[in-house]
């Protein structure tokens, strides 16, 4: 049966379709959307029942997505994260202090910030240099993080950092959540909100540059996943698998969104004193972007309703990857040839086609380029553990992965 939230997301779309356009063109983040989401329960659905959500599973999560996205990019983003990643780490492996703060705070409408990359640990995530120390009962964590959606708009902040002992000694890589909400008063000092980056999509969400300069947190804050902090990181990149598969029913519903937009103009629009839709030409690309949308739903659909290895109560990690690479890929082209379809209306800004196809173009990049992502099935189907630095340390992203199995 389909959750209700389902049906309100197709409530909301025409909303959100006609608002995008502002969002992208002023660069400002969907606060109206937001209230929307959350009067309609959607922010935080994923959270349990007891803690105030829905207890929404993954499938019933993207099948939400796949509406928001139809209609607006930018908003589809703000339902994965207030539901996936992040949160989803929270609620797996937090302590009931931890996640009976987080929880309320999505349910209002954050949608909590994983802070990961930094300028020279990129794909190389695990090449992180941020550092939190022990000092006491507190951690002090020093470093800089750049890409980061929702720096200077989220309220949570997952930050991963190397843990280090009292004594300096690397522990592994551990995640800390990092409370900041200015108009409530709450700026932690050694916090710093730095940069934005002028992105060619998705306008309206702050790609953001972070700095902490001895920010103290309480040792309380400490993300630790059950195996500790050694193989924290592998720990922690299991739960963004939730994410991973939500970032592919965006780019799948942007796709299926441009594309029922295609077929309608079609059947519209003659030339030759026939409707488009009569041309073998276009009839071939229309059968090609269904088949493409389809399979990228079967496939999303199937590792949003998968689980690891080991208990883990996250979606199989090859599964995610799959997914979320073939659906960037096929929502990049589909998107192209809706607009193409649409001629000179498609490259102008009367039609939708030219945002979605700037913003569809981040989901082969963020969240695991194609690359990394093509790295790690190859080393899955194959059996192989190819170290990806060049001395073969083991801290190589392929290894942390599989580290995770
Ligand atoms: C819109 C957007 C939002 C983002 N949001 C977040 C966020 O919220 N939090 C966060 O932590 N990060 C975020 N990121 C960062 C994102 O995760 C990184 O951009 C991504 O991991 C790639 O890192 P990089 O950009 O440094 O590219 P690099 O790692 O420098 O890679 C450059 C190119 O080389 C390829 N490459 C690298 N290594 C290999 C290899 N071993 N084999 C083959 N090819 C390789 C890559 O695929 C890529 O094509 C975001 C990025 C974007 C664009």
């Amino acid at each position: 049966m389909t959750h209700p939230t389902v049906a309100a997301a197709q409530d909301l779309a025409p909303i959100f379709a006609g608002r995008a356009a502002k969002w992208d063109a002023t660069r400002t983040y969907c606060w109206d959307n937001i209230a929307d989401l959350v009067d309609a329960r959607i922010m935080g659905m994923s959270i349990p029942k007891s803690l105030g959500g829905l207890g929404a599973s993954y499938f019933d999560v993207i099948q939400v997505v796949e509406e928001v996205a139809k209609a607006c990019t930018l908003t589809a983003r703000i339902v994965v994260e207030g539901n996936l990643g992040g949160i989803s780490a929270v609620m797996a492996y937090g302590s009931p202090e931890q996640k009976a703060f987080c929880a309320p705070i999505v349910l209002a409408g954050d949608k909590p910030a994983i802070c990961i990359t930094e300028p020279d640990a990129g794909s190389a995530a695990t090449e992180l240099q941020t550092t939190a120390q022990k000092r006491g009962n507190t951690y002090v964590i020093n470093g800089r993080k750049h890409w980061i959606t929702g720096g200077g708009v989220s309220k949570l902040h997952l930050v991963f950092a190397r843990v280090l002992n009292e004594a300096g000694h690397d522990l592994g890589i551990g995640g800390f959540i990092v409370h900041v909400d200015p108009k409530a008063g709450i700026t932690p000092d050694g916090f710093k909100v730095t940069g934005r980056e002028k992105t060619m999509g998705l306008c309206g969400m702050p790609e953001a540059e972070l700095r902490f300069e001895n920010l103290v947190i309480d040792e309380k804050w400490a993300l630790i996943p059950p195996s500790g902090f050694r193989h924290g990181f592998a720990d922690l990149m299991n739960a963004y698998n939730s994410q991973r598969v939500g970032a592919g029913a965006i780019a799948m519903g942007v796709a299926a969104g441009a594309y029922e937009r295609a077929k309608a103009y079609l059947l519209r629009r003659e030339q030759f004193g026939r409707p488009l839709a009569e041309f073998q030409g276009l009839q071939w690309m229309v059968a090609d972007m269904d088949t493409q949308i389809h399979a990228a739903r079967l496939m999303l659909h199937d590792a949003a309703q998968s689980l690891g290895p080991k208990g883990s109560q996250f979606p199989d990690m090859i599964k995610a990857a799959r997914a979320k690479l073939f659906a960037s890929e096929m929502a990049i082209k589909v998107v192209d040839d809706a607009l193409q379809m649409f001629g000179a209306r498609g490259y102008g800004d009367k039609e939708p086609l030219e945002r979605m196809y700037r913003d569809v173009r981040m989901f082969t990049i963020g969240g695991g380029t194609a690359q990394i992502l093509r790295t790690q099935i190859a080393g899955s189907v194959l059996g192989i553990k190819t170290p990806q630095t060049r001395d073969g340390d083991a801290t190589a992203p392929l290894a942390q992965l599989h580290a995770a199995e």
